[in-house]
């Protein structure tokens, strides 16, 4: 198992721009929800079902790991991440059991990055024992510093989570554990782009997911893209901007995963002046994620989720149904999603001019905005891409640096 502790894998797990990985064919990611129960209730979560207390079964996770590893279109160093609900409420002894089952399932002795998504209101010393033990990478899901945290990270009393989050960092911190986060951006986010880039550097994380917040499964309503009725690219732009100014000294000590997206397409068309960044989960089997009863879907991890009232909407098979991840491409199901999506990016390509920097946007973003696959431009692509890529063209021209650190580099 490979044992690198610097990714964030989170509710949009896969990167964004994958420029090898989303074209060479192999599944980069397999996301496995154990339990969609969350101890915590975020108010912009996009898990449904966050009460139920039902887990996956062993023997399913059995199945579903041994025909994982069977798989002849398994990348290398693909990244096995355990999410969407609170995967530590299982418990140590389940991902004790687990790892026998991968020990038992990875016959080929396959490298890969073995993940947790979390928000570290559980952690103790031995969870850390744990994820030593077994080169498990905990990613903690926070918001920044507590008067930005607390507005959306609460308790279902509503109390805010920050201090027992905070717990679990210390202790990951102190056991010499890497920090990798997700930070969520919602509209009350917005006055606090300097403050929360300096509490991801003051608390010594080395990676970052910045997500602005979308209306994906369950959350059916994002608190953006309107504040009081008025349009919020201008405090979306404000707030990219004091989070860049104030990250931008220490960039070489946190890698912010959307900025390093931006600047690897630069890169990318500098030299070779074409536009070929590729989604990795608008990119059929690339992702491939799996809810507690096994079900499957194959592009963005949170399409897993289905929509409301239709709950296995884009469910391409069970795995009971199939031998190996290997025929999920050209199941029928699978076949229909990706024309519809190859559709879209068609769209994109046509009408965009952020093209070349985001090579289609995402396929579950444009569904849960749209009502279709067949969209071009979303809130989320608005926000994550446009104004984005403007806010660090700018920067770029200013500073004459294309800034690309850790392992995103080309
Ligand atoms: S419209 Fe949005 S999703 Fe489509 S290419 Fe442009 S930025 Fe990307």
């Amino acid at each position: 198992m490979m044992t690198q502790r610097d990714g964030q894998y989170d509710r949009v797990s896969p990167d964004p721009i994958r420029t090898t990985s989303a074209s060479d064919g192999k599944t980069h990611l397999v996301v496995i929800q154990p339990s969609s129960f969350c101890n915590i209730d975020c108010h912009y979560c996009y898990v449904r079902e966050r009460l139920n207390k039902t887990v996956i079964s062993k023997a399913l996770v059995e199945e579903i790991l041994q025909k994982v590893f069977r798989s002849e279109r398994l990348a290398d160093g693909f990244r096995l991440v355990w999410h969407n609900g609170e995967p530590l409420t299982l418990g140590i002894e389940f991902y004790r059991s687990i790892q026998k089952i991968i020990e038992k399932s990875n016959i080929r002795k396959k490298p890969f990055v073995h993940c947790i998504q979390t928000n570290a209101t559980l952690i103790d010393d031995k969870w850390i024992d744990l994820f030593n033990q077994l080169s498990i990478c905990p990613s903690v899901s926070i918001d920044g510093p507590q008067h930005v945290h607390d507005l959306n990270r609460v308790t279902r009393s509503g109390r805010g989570t920050f201090h027992v989050t905070m717990n679990g960092i210390k202790l990951l911190r102190r056991r010499g554990i890497k920090l990798g986060g997700l930070c969520v951006v919602s509209s009350l986010s917005m006055p606090f782009g300097r403050d929360i880039a300096n509490f991801f550097i003051n608390e010594g994380f080395s990676s970052l997911g910045l997500v602005i917040e979308g209306p994906w499964g369950a959350n059916q309503k994002s608190s953006l893209p309107d504040i009081d009725g008025i349009s919020t690219s201008g405090i979306v732009t404000q707030f990219i901007e004091d989070f860049y100014e104030a990250w931008y000294p220490h960039r070489k000590n946190l890698d912010v995963r959307e900025f390093t997206n931006v600047f690897t397409a630069m890169k990318l068309i500098k030299h070779t002046n074409t536009a070929c960044v590729q989604q990795e989960d608008a990119t059929s089997c690339t992702v491939v994620s799996f809810d507690r009863e096994g079900n499957i879907s194959t592009f963005s991890p949170q399409m897993v989720m289905g929509v409301p009232g239709d709950t296995k909407r884009f469910v391409v098979a069970n795995i009971n149904e199939i031998h190996s991840l290997d025929e999920l491409p050209s199941i029928p199901a699978n076949l229909k999603l990706e024309s519809e999506i190859n559709a879209g990016i068609e769209l994109c390509r046509n009408e965009c001019g952020y093209f070349a920097f985001c090579g289609g946007g995402s396929p579950g973003t444009k569904f849960y905005e749209h009502g279709t696959f067949v969209a071009s431009e979303t809130q989320e692509c608005r926000y994550s891409k446009k104004l984005m890529t403007e806010v660090l063209l700018e920067n770029v021209r200013r500073h004459q640096e294309v800034v690309l650190i850790a392992s995103t580099q080309t």
